[in-house]
């Protein structure tokens, strides 16, 4: 099952790739993540990602199609692979087709979540993380038991800069309009799936399976 995940922040994308690598038994391959971790060891590639994710701005091209490339072609891809947060460019997913040639893999399914803008904005604007285990809460759609401590650590609730209601507009725009080629590019090559991520999650996952079990032979 080789697929890539996309969705605007706050349409339950990451929700959706934890159940689909539970489900399949596949890597787990998210950009972010392996920037965020890079950052926090201090590697070279840390260093280089850093002031880029600072600000808010995409990584070099280059630098990010190397460390995809790189991971792809570990053993534990063998049996597919779930992208998340990756092509973000049209560049990138022309790589990623090419690499994927390079390594005899193909693409099965590019699986959209779709979720209108409006309530994009009331589920970022309402989400809340735990400090100390990353846990995260809804202030109206899954509120803790108690007011700003997470149910499960104890630890102490906070919101995301980039969640305050300020910014969450401008993200969200931002990220439409990185998507928006990309959803193309892959409507165009058949494999773009859009799934109704208005739903309850486990309403939507029964979606995507019955998707991924029709592309996935
Ligand atoms: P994310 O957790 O996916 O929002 O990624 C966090 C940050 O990592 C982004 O704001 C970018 O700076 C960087 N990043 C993640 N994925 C990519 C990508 N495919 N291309 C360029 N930069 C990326």
């Amino acid at each position: 099952m080789n697929t890539i995940v996309m969705g605007l922040p706050g349409a339950g994308k990451g929700t959706q790739a934890a159940l689909i690598v539970e489900r399949y038994k596949i890597p787990h391959i998210s950009t972010g993540d392996m920037f965020r971790q890079a950052v926090k060891e201090g590697t070279e590639l840390g260093k280089k990602a850093k002031e880029y994710m600072e600000q808010g701005l995409l990584v070099p091209d280059e630098v990010t199609i190397g460390i995809v490339k790189e991971r792809l072609s570990k053993p534990d891809t063998a049996r597919g692979f779930l992208l998340d947060g990756f092509p973000r460019t049209t560049r990138q997913a022309k790589a990623l087709d090419d690499t994927l040639v390079e390594l005899g893999k193909k693409l099965d399914a590019v699986i959209h979540i779709e979720v209108p803008l409006e309530l994009l904005v009331t589920r970022l604007t309402g989400r809340r993380i735990c400090k100390e285990c990353g846990a995260t809460y809804h202030i109206t759609f899954n509120p803790p038991k108690k007011e700003g401590i997470c149910d499960r650590c104890g630890g102490e609730l906070y919101q995301r800069a980039d969640d305050k209601e300020e910014t969450v507009a401008k993200r969200l725009q931002v990220n439409l309009e990185q998507t928006t080629p990309l959803l193309h590019y892959y409507e165009e090559k058949g494999i773009l799936h859009n799934i109704d991520g208005k739903k309850e999650i486990e309403e939507v996952f029964q979606m995507v399976e019955t998707v991924l079990r029709g592309v996935h032979q």
